[in-house]
């Protein structure tokens, strides 16, 4: 994250140009322009070395017209309350653009757990639920895992909840392990959820998959599953990229044959950073951080940060590149958009692209709420659904009004929530 950057202006300024394309009245801007509530407070926690530590949590709501709020958790050393609500607000237009009856929150909490003990880190999640707890729940607002926060780190939340509440309470958060209320598929469903989007994109494009090259940022779960698909399909990723702990910056691993993701996860560590010597034994070329970005392909995933691709960046992207399939939130910026829209590059925008993990959450909030679980493929199926008709309504109506696809997206996804304010007599 560059400290210039603010993701809360960047996503006020794509929410502005979406309520020029819509005349959406003053009232309703005023409204959805900033989160409905946010909460920010102190986690205190007795570490392992005898001292108390004070961390700073945040819950943000941005909009729950549609429905209970929904989003994750994110433990990042550099989380600014400006970055919590940019994600609570794109959240809103995500569940929106893939019509499931949920609106926008996203929460976080300042630490870095590559240096802090599990015990430190459960202290973290329940201190979390205790400050939050009359705020949240399966009606009003409910939790998922997000950057450096996992199934475990969900279900110690779910305990303390559900020790607060003294019942069971299921669908109080998603991303639980499966066999504890979790859903299958979950692990997949983003990156699965990009590549059936990705998979319309290129049938659109008229590209054959199997003869078409990527290039990926991050190799974490969005990023692995993506992989595992596109390859699936026929597809060849020619170079990933990840962050290195020990160096603190990024690295490049390139391999023209095509990157192998089983041998790839073998040398990763479980915050999704690739071990370089190992990798260099494999054969991978270990290039810059940014690296990712200026290869010779046709599909770029970027599936790490946010404000990847910037002005500065996207001049580097090849001629070869036709479709960027934004994994992460918030990769590219409006400068970088502006160079992307005017080479004709095909954006599968973020809110849209990465949308299967809030389905397959929603899909496994709708389980919990039932106790009654489907079955993998069952779950798979239900999403491919949901992607392929969400990609076709946006890209349909860019096609209809010559929109660029993130334009169309933001139309289709602001003006339901803007009808659901009207019509609640909100605005
Ligand atoms: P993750 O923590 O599992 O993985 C992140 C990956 O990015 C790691 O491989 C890490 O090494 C790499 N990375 C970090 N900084 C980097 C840099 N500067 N250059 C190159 N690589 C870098 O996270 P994730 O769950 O895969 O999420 C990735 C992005 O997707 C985030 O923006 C997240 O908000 C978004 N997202 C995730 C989900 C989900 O279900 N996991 C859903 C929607 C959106």
């Amino acid at each position: 994250m560059k400290s210039a950057f603010n993701p809360f202006e960047m996503a006020q300024s794509q929410f502005d140009k979406s309520a020029d394309i819509l005349g959406l009245d003053g009232a309703t801007r005023e409204l959805l322009r900033w989160p409905l509530r946010e909460f920010h407070f102190g986690i205190p926690v007795h570490m392992d070395d005898g001292g108390v530590k004070v961390f700073r949590g945040f819950r943000v709501q941005h909009n729950d017209a549609r429905g209970p709020s929904k989003g994750g958790i994110r433990f990042h050393p550099q989380e600014t309350i400006d970055t919590v609500r940019a994600l609570a607000m794109w959240m809103t237009w995500k569940c929106s653009v893939v019509d499931i009856p949920l609106g926008g929150a996203k929460g976080g909490v300042i630490c870095d757990p590559h240096n802090l003990s599990a015990r430190e880190q459960e202290q973290i999640c329940r201190g979390w639920v205790r400050q939050i707890s009359r705020n949240v729940g399966s009606a009003v607002d409910v939790p998922a895992p997000d950057v450096m926060t996992t199934p475990q780190h969900m279900l110690w939340m779910l305990d303390e909840f559900e020790v607060i509440r003294g019942a069971r309470e299921p669908g109080f958060i998603t991303g639980k392990p499966v066999g504890m209320g979790g859903s299958l598929g979950r692990t997949e469903a983003t990156g699965y959820g990009l590549v059936f989007a990705l998979r319309e994109a290129l049938r659109l494009l008229g590209l054959k998959v199997d003869k078409t090259l990527a290039s990926v940022q991050g190799f974490g779960n969005v990023a692995q599953y993506a992989i595992r698909l596109y390859l699936k399909l026929g597809g060849k990723v020619i170079a990933v990229s990840s962050w290195d702990q020990a160096d603190q910056t990024a690295y490049c691993f390139r391999n023209e044959t095509g990157v192998d993701p089983d041998a790839l996860l073998g040398i990763t560590d479980r915050f999704g950073g690739i071990d370089k010597e190992k990798a260099a034994k494999l054969g991978y070329e270990i290039l810059p951080g940014d690296a990712w970005i200026e290869q010779n392909v046709d599909i770029l995933i970027p599936s790490a940060l946010e404000n990847q691709v910037t002005g500065e960046t996207a001049r580097k992207i090849k001629d070869r590149v036709k479709v960027i399939a934004e994994g992460a939130n918030g990769p590219t910026t409006p400068e970088a958009d502006k160079v992307i829209q005017e080479r004709g590059i095909f954006v599968l925008p973020d809110f849209l692209a990465n949308a299967g993990g809030v389905t397959c959450s929603y899909f496994e909030q709708v389980q919990s709420n039932m106790n009654y679980f489907w079955e993998q493929d069952e779950v798979l199926g239900k999403l491919d659904v949901k992607m392929t008709s969400a990609f076709h309504a946006v890209a349909d109506l860019a096609k209809k009004q010559k929109l660029y696809m993130r334009d169309a997206a933001y139309v289709i996804a602001v003006s339901r929530v803007a009808k659901a304010c009207h019509d609640r007599g909100w605005v």
